[in-house]
């Protein structure tokens, strides 16, 4: 039995891996980047060249690589309900059923596991992150769109047809706005940072007064800068954006109990000016009984978690203990 398992993100334009010990810790990481229009073939062998790098880099550790216990792959997109085939993956257009785990596997001749990398995400949390004393958890990941994992008795919960958790397109409002998905009115199309970015574009154009003057440069990031510089247009937009996240919140909360919600992703750069509010719009809205025992967290892990949790899923799967 090995001492490292590799968790990889094949997430955005970047292939991530890290080999992570069995205490949960990245003790070393690689990342190349990708050209996501590329054959899948090319992206297959660019995840070879990436473990074989990898294990090679692990001899120096220690203690050193003997075995790899196995791979972790996290991808976004869909997976078949056996856990083994990428079915659509939206950062890699051309993957179409792409039968990963299995080809990782013959590869290399060590177990794999294929998870979303969402809930891979949730599962590094619960796992060694912000939900780690945990037994349920929702974790909610708000940057460019929304998404989430959800554990539930110390399991991932992936629903029948293995597409739980899209928490993002929760719809808070019948008639609002339009969301990548097709459909009106979800959380994401109220409070990730694209939403945002678009309701202060509104604003502007309102002709209300802000520092920021350039409609065409405002960023998630640009906006919660002039926050902290006093705007008063920016702070009210990440106070909306805030109680929006409150009702999503108050929602899941309502229908999980769980123990845990832990916020992560791009939007959490605004700290306290972001988590206030969800607070309040909690202790305005949600029923006492299922509040009281909820803590509303930032993640620990930040960007490890995917890779972190690729590899916890695997280690979860082949049931070794951690
Ligand atoms: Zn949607």
């Amino acid at each position: 039995m090995g001492n490292y398992a590799i968790g990889i993100d094949l997430g955005g334009t970047n292939l991530k891996a890290g080999l992570v010990g069995r205490d949960g810790k990245i003790h070393q990481r690689l990342s190349i980047r990708t050209d996501n229009n590329a054959d899948p073939q090319i992206i297959s062998n660019q995840i070879f060249e990436l473990i074989d790098k990898i294990i090679k880099a692990g001899a120096g550790l220690k203690p050193a690589l003997t075995n790899v216990i196995g791979v972790g792959l996290g991808s976004p997109g869909l997976i078949d309900k056996k856990g083994e085939t990428i079915l659509v993956s939206p950062n890699l257009p051309l993957w179409r059923n792409i039968p990963i785990k299995r080809i990782v596997a013959e590869r290399f001749g060590v177990p794999c596991v294929l998870e979303n990398d969402a809930n891979a995400a949730a599962w590094g949390e619960k796992w060694v992150g912000a939900g780690k004393e945990a037994d349920s958890l929702v974790m909610i990941t708000i940057g460019t769109g929304i998404g989430g994992g959800i554990v539930i008795n110390n399991k991932l919960w992936r629903g029948v047809n293995n597409v739980a958790a899209e928490i993002g397109h929760m719809v808070i409002q019948m008639d609002g706005p339009k969301c990548s998905c097709g459909n009106y009115g979800c959380i994401e199309a109220y409070a990730s940072a694209t939403a945002m970015v678009r309701r202060f574009k509104e604003l502007l154009k309102s002709g209300i007064s802000s520092s920021i003057k350039d409609a065409g440069s405002v960023t998630a990031k640009t906006i919660n800068d002039a926050a902290l510089q006093g705007d008063k247009v920016s702070l009210d937009i990440i106070k909306e954006t805030g109680q929006y996240l409150g009702v999503a919140l108050v929602n899941i909360m309502h229908i999980l109990n769980p123990e845990v919600i832990v916020l992560t992703g791009g939007m959490i750069g605004s700290g306290d000016l972001l988590m206030n509010p969800i607070k309040q719009v909690i202790r305005e809205k949600a029923f006492e009984a299922s509040a009281k025992e909820t803590k509303i967290v930032f993640s620990q892990l930040g960007n490890d978690a995917g890779i972190i949790g690729a590899a916890g899923c695997l280690l979860k799967e082949l049931e070794i203990s951690v």
